[in-house]
């Protein structure tokens, strides 16, 4: 965590919520690229756990994000 933080107090630290986007993952099982969650906290981009691939069952936790749409 930020140390910073403290001595601040009076300023609302909000922790960095991460965001759902839905944008594309490359599952690793089949290696097709599948319709994924995304969960984008500040630069950290990542699938959303829990998440089955469409096409083989597989976890998705694995996969690697290949694109995800950021709301405007
Ligand atoms: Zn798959």
């Amino acid at each position: 965590m930020n140390a910073q933080a403290t001595r601040d107090n009076k300023i609302q630290m909000k922790p960095p919520a991460p965001v759902e986007y839905s944008g594309l993952a490359h599952c690793p099982m089949c290696t097709h690229t599948v319709q994924a969650v995304v969960l984008a906290s500040g630069k950290a981009v990542r699938v959303k756990p829990g998440q089955k691939c469409p096409r083989c069952s597989g976890t998705l936790d694995a996969a690697y994000v290949l694109r995800f749409d950021r709301a405007a």
